[in-house]
């Protein structure tokens, strides 16, 4: 294991009607308050109107931004820091999915920045600090109520670019399941093909870390088990209670101590989207497969690692490097159980974009990825695989 820092500022709130804490958790954070939300989930499943109640009882003055976009963009941050100067907006309460929270984030530290908030995005620049947010989680994905990372996306540039500041973890989240009720039957096959891709980026890697392999089984074999369960029955409390808990703790660092994920195969979705604007867990569940197909060389005894605990695979004649293969098939034939998409096909993405989505993996650094080291090659090889 490396040496580590483990600081997690984040207070996180959890479990059926904890929404009605809001009002302890908002008190003495000022009363100007932007409430960011996405594109109406939140008013036809009655959360708006649950969370304006509990912001009226406490006198506050509430400016909305609504209409974040999946995969956010950097036109409505820029909207969002405009309004927080122009309202003395004190604190930004975001209420939605990754997407919300993510542009939640790029606003808040872009208030309170002279940098522009593209350039802090970029690396160009560093963030200096952040207006406090907290966030009402609804969809079991990200992590991102707990975590640091943001992923915005500048179509004039056709950029998807991930980032993180020290400033940019939610003061609070409050995490109901119930709110997540209402998540259609895709987002939430997405959603659960985001949390396992989260757990997979960093079960690749080459330290010795005996616990933390363990957690990442763990929370990859919960979500194998509980998948199918609650797609059978999307309101079921004790499943989106399951799969909401461990979005957070696959991407809040409680499973990354010690060691450095790899990341490539999120660095060769952002390309995709940012392109072609398709939901971020429909792509990792075709790319990663291809990505593992790809490294496998790197340490076969990892994947079979993962056949053998995650999906109980028990190996035969077959040689190591033909086990670690049905390991990875395995995953791929689970996510397909699932209805997850298989190829770029799926979402009408032909070869023709493929050398631009090349250029985009390496736009901000020449390689990505750690447990192996790609290149710009590597990625026209892997989005070719999954055509
Ligand atoms: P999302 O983009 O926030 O939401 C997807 C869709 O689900 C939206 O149409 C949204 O509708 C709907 N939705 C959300 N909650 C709902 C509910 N309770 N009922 C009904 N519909 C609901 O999805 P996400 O997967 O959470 O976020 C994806 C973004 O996060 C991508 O840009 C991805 O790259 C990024 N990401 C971030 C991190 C991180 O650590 N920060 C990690 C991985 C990925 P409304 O807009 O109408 O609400
Ligand atoms: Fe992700």
């Amino acid at each position: 294991m490396n040496n580590f820092t483990y600081h997690n500022p984040t207070k996180l709130i959890f479990g059926e009607d904890t929404l009605t804490e809001l009002p302890k958790l908002l008190n003495g954070k000022g009363k100007n308050i932007l409430l960011v939300y996405g594109g109406g989930s939140i008013k036809q499943n009655g959360l708006y109107d649950n969370v304006l109640e509990q912001l009226k009882a406490m006198d506050a003055h509430v400016v909305e931004l609504s209409g974040v976009e999946p995969n956010p963009r950097l036109t409505t941050v820029r909207k969002g820091i405009e309004l927080v100067h122009a309202h003395g907006i004190d604190f930004i309460l975001a209420v939605g999915g990754g997407s919300t929270i993510d542009c939640t984030k790029a606003i808040a530290v872009g208030a309170k920045s002279d940098a522009d908030i593209w350039d802090i995005i970029t690396k160009k620049k560093v963030a200096k600090g952040a207006l406090p947010f907290g966030t009402v989680l609804t969809l079991a994905a990200t992590g991102s109520e707990m975590n640091a990372g943001s992923v915005i996306t500048n179509w004039q540039t056709n950029e998807k670019v991930g980032w993180g500041s020290p400033y940019s973890y939610p003061t609070f989240s409050i995490l109901d399941p119930k709110h997540t009720f209402s998540v259609p039957k895709n987002q939430t096959i997405y959603g659960m093909v985001d949390i396992m891709s989260h757990a997979l980026e960093h079960y690749f890697h080459h330290e010795t870390t005996p616990l933390q392999d363990r957690m990442v089984e763990g929370i990859l074999k919960t979500v194998v088990e509980t998948a199918p369960r609650l797609l059978e029955d999307l309101e079921n409390y004790e499943h989106r209670e399951t799969i909401l808990y461990a979005g957070t703790m696959a991407l809040n660092g409680m499973v990354s101590m010690g060691y450095h994920g790899d990341w490539a195969t999120h660095n060769l979705e952002h390309a995709v989207s940012a392109i072609h604007d398709i939901p971020h867990g429909g792509g990792l569940a075709i790319l990663f497969p291809h990505w593992m197909e790809h490294v496998l060389d790197a340490n076969i005894d990892r994947f079979k690692q993962l056949g053998l605990r995650v999906f109980d695979l028990e190996q035969g004649t077959e040689s190591d490097r033909d086990f670690a293969l049905r390991a990875i098939q395995t995953l791929r034939d689970f996510w397909t159980s699932i209805g997850a998409p298989s190829t770029l096909a799926d979402y009408d993405i032909d070869a023709s974009s493929i050398e631009d989505m090349a250029d985009r993996t390496v736009q901000l650094s020449e390689s990505f990825g750690s447990f192996k080291s790609l290149n710009r090659d590597d990625a026209v090889a892997i989005y070719k695989a999954s055509l």
